[in-house]
């Protein structure tokens, strides 16, 4: 590992690394824009890998918006994109769940969920008094800013019964921190409340674990030899891409900086070593003078 400064690499070094790749993975949040807030130049540089023949695929641990939902975000801020070339954790997790016999026994009447939104168990209802529905098959735990106790208990005893699958869509800690306040982009917190009182672990759809790779490699018969994945999260997109043998990019606009990298650098840690990029540079939109040359 090497976590080359991007700026220190001569035109022919540039030519390499474009020549190496075919596909491109792209974390969205951090990298492509902040929130509603595209970053400068993000979608240039996506247009130019498009132009340059290159397959441009959105990887993200966002669980709140359907695969459409974010085509209908890429158009507002003006990155192409269509159905097919958007991973997201919640299309994940509904696949995962396809594959698994338990689904496809239920895929004739399709994969119906309780649970979303402000849910609760019965008002005045103790709560070791709810009815478990006998048709659940999985609990899933996405962003849920409804997050509650009832829920924990309704979780964890619909999980104390070993046939019952239990999936996360990712395990993101938090938002970059902004004003000194720390936005937890929940689902991580939230995993690991679950998995505490479930006495379980999860199996997790979003980077950085295997799954989504397989998903890519099995749609679209990506070959991470010639993939790059850029993004700002040294343990979800870095970690991804160390693992599954992709050219790693890593972005200082979002959640990881340079400081921590220098860390890893000097660190003896085997897991903070996955951490370490193959290249970083400032921002994607500065990508853009290179690709034009
Ligand atoms: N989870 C939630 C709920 C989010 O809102 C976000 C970013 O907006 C993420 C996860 C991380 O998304 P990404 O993988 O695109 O950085
Ligand atoms: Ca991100």
């Amino acid at each position: 590992m090497a976590a080359i400064d991007f700026k220190t690499l001569s035109d022919e070094d540039v030519k390499e690394f474009l020549n190496s790749f075919d596909t491109v993975l792209t974390d969205c949040d951090g990298v492509l824009w902040m929130n509603m807030n595209p970053l400068p130049n993000a979608a240039k540089v996506i247009d130019t890998f498009n132009c340059l023949g290159k397959r441009v695929f959105y990887v993200t641990n966002n669980s709140t918006k359907t695969r459409e939902e974010f085509v209908m975000k890429c158009q507002v801020l003006n990155f192409k994109a269509t159905k097919e070339n958007i991973l997201c954790t919640a299309n994940l997790a509904a696949c995962y769940l396809q594959d698994l016999a338990i689904a496809k026994e239920l895929q004739e009447v399709g994969i119906s969920h309780i649970g979303v939104g402000p849910d609760a168990i019965k008002k005045n209802v103790p709560y070791n008094k709810f009815d478990k529905d006998p048709d659940v098959g999985a609990v899933i735990v996405g962003f849920d800013e409804h997050f509650s106790y009832p829920k924990m208990v309704k979780a964890a005893s619909y999980l104390n019964d070993s046939n019952v699958h239990f999936i996360a869509t990712n395990t993101d800690e938090r938002f970059p921190v902004d004003n000194n306040v720390v936005i937890p982009t929940g689902t991580g917190s939230l995993v690991r409340c679950i998995e505490s009182c479930a006495e379980r672990k999860a199996v997790v759809m979003g980077k950085p674990e295997r799954y989504i790779a397989d998903v890519l490699m099995k749609r679209f018969q990506v070959n991470p030899e010639r993939t790059l994945m850029i993004g700002d999260r040294h343990n979800t997109d870095i970690l991804l891409g160390t693992r599954c043998g992709f050219k790693t990019l890593l972005v200082l606009t979002g959640i990881t900086t340079l400081e921590d990298v220098n860390r890893w650098k000097q660190s003896g840690s085997a897991q903070e070593k996955e951490y370490i990029p193959n290249y970083y540079i400032e921002s994607l939109g500065d990508l853009l003078s290179y690709l034009e040359k």
